[in-house]
């Protein structure tokens, strides 16, 4: 779970990254991480910050307000900043020592699934097919079931009452400087440094 932000005195906070910006290279660059984690992210959260100021989602949580919100620029930020808080937190330095799912949330995937590889297959479809910006997730819907959910824009599952366990940012500030038009190829790549543990602890057991 992403407890980390905060509504304070100030507003909602960038969170704090757990691993040095070069740390996901090769895979995602560290230019990349600096522009997307210090430039997009920190934006997203400077929005939301404005467009709660004295309003009555000043005193509610992230995920409260993704939940509430009308379709507008409260929510298209809330939803980003509620994204990429989940995103970022959810890998892991490269080489990781483990880039497979273990324990409960192995045992979820293949009964779901069928196995892992037959998950990856399908998100990296499902980020293939995914038109024009948005985040494909792993989540987990009330009942217990594993699923992917295709998200456009800024929206994530939890406004279809579902819990985002891993999710793949197809907006191409993501990818493009490190692989530019190749979101097939950024995506498959990404298995390597998701932290299947935090990925784990979203999950409702
Ligand atoms: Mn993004």
């Amino acid at each position: 779970m992403s407890t980390y932000i905060r509504t304070t005195e100030t507003g909602f906070q960038l969170p704090v990254l757990f691993y040095p910006t070069g740390a996901l290279a090769p895979v995602i660059s560290q230019q990349t991480v600096e522009i997307h984690y210090g430039k997009h992210f920190n934006t997203y959260v400077e929005n939301l910050n404005k467009c709660i100021a004295e309003t009555e989602y000043e005193g509610m949580t992230l995920r409260e307000i993704v939940k509430q919100a009308p379709k507008g620029p409260l929510l298209n930020n809330a939803g980003q900043v509620l994204n990429h808080s989940l995103y970022f937190e959810q890998f892991t330095p490269y080489p990781p020592a483990s880039n497979r799912p273990t324990g409960n949330l192995k045992e979820f995937i293949h009964f779901d699934f069928g196995n892992f590889d037959i998950l990856k297959k399908k998100m990296e479809d499902a980020a293939a097919s995914l038109f024009g910006s948005g985040w494909v997730w792993l989540a987990q819907e009330e009942s217990g079931k594993l699923t992917i959910v295709n998200c456009p824009n800024g929206e994530n599952p939890i406004q279809q009452y579902m819990t985002p366990l891993y999710g793949i940012d197809v907006w191409e500030h993501a990818y493009y400087l490190d692989y530019q038009n190749r979101r097939a190829e950024h995506v498959k790549k990404l298995w390597d440094i998701v932290d299947w543990e935090m990925v784990e602890s979203r999950l409702n057991i």
